[in-house]
């Protein structure tokens, strides 16, 4: 099969039947064999029953509904699960993203040897406080962080290798990452194409306020165990010893300059009113609370199911 596409749904019951039909469409034109992976990720409305009026007329849509909302991410994770297309696109609902995007993005795939290719929503028709100019700062701000040089990291359409997305694993809200999962997995050669936006055409947007202090959280978090899960002591085992040198440090300061007082022999103040003697306290119980936290991490690190999981790409043996 060429092409399996993933689409979240969360109460988009207005737009799936025209999305469908432009899929299809596009899908006939190419000759592309296909299969259409619909997750309603627990809509209130009649999203479900309009995927199976949609399931009835076209053979290729397989339908996923989760009992109750559990976000875009395990959507995704979901539909990642079942796809059997060599090429996987993803693409959101809400008719924003133009299913015309979907040969261009399948030959960078196959023909350019892309392992991910993401939208990039150029001219975005989004509201320009709210949603814009956040972005704007946001993709700034992932680039420095991770390396990855994509201009809109979180656009909805996207296009893998199949590979891709059985391999990595979205959770929690990070479907905004997956670029960064994806690269953490061994997949570098990732693109960006410019794609068409349009409006909002029915319903709301489903992201409010919250993706401002989860969005940033969840980017501490994706950096942090993409570079130190496997070895958490390397992180805070180093904050550890910078914390006690500086302790050791003050300590020894706080020795000296006694000594010194008492050789010429001047009556100083008492060794805890020095700023240095709290210096050294702080920085001593800090430097051994980040040992400790690097430790449990370990046993942690340890006994996960996982510690042993690595990404092979080929063997030569079966
Ligand atoms: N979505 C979802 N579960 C959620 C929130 C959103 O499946 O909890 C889907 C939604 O139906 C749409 C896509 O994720 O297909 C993107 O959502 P939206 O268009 O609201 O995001 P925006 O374009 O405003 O950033
Ligand atoms: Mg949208």
């Amino acid at each position: 099969m060429d092409i399996s596409v993933v689409i979240p749904i969360f109460n988009e019951e207005e737009s799936l039947p025209e999305l469908m039909a432009w899929i299809q469409r596009v899908m006939e034109n190419n000759h592309f064999s296909y299969e259409v992976i619909m997750v309603d990720d627990g809509s209130k409305d009649n999203s479900w029953q309009v995927v199976h009026s949609l399931l009835q007329k076209n053979y290729n849509i397989k339908g996923i509904k989760f009992r109750r909302n559990y976000g875009k991410s395990a959507a995704l994770f979901c539909g990642f699960d079942v796809v059997q297309g060599d090429v996987v696109i993803t693409m959101d609902a809400d008719l924003q993203d133009s299913p015309d995007e979907i040969p261009e993005l399948y030959r960078m795939i196959t023909k350019d040897g892309y392992d991910l290719v993401s939208g990039w929503k150029k001219k975005r028709h989004d509201p320009v406080l709210t949603k814009n100019l956040p972005s704007k700062l946001y993709n700034w701000t992932v680039r420095r962080m991770t390396g990855i040089q994509l201009h809109d990291m979180n656009c909805g359409l996207k296009a893998y290798r199949k590979n891709v997305v059985k391999s990595i694993e979205v959770y929690g809200e990070m479907h905004r990452y997956i670029p960064v999962l994806a690269k953490w997995a061994g997949y570098n050669k990732i693109g960006e194409k410019v794609v068409v936006h349009s409006e909002r055409k029915y319903g709301i947007t489903k992201f409010g306020f919250e993706r401002f202090i989860r969005g940033p959280l969840d980017l501490l978090s994706v950096m942090f165990i993409s570079r130190f899960v496997k070895r958490p002591m390397h992180f805070f085992g180093i904050l550890g010893l910078l914390m006690i040198i500086i302790g050791i440090a003050a300590a020894v300061w706080l020795g000296v300059e006694k000594i010194i007082q008492l050789k010429n022999g001047i009556v100083g103040n008492l060794l805890t009113q020095s700023p240095y003697f709290f210096v050294a306290l702080t920085a001593m119980i800090i430097g051994a609370q980040f040992f400790l936290a690097g430790f449990l991490g370990d046993l942690v690190s340890r006994s996960s199911a996982e510690r042993n999981k690595y990404q092979i790409d080929e063997t030569t043996f079966n």
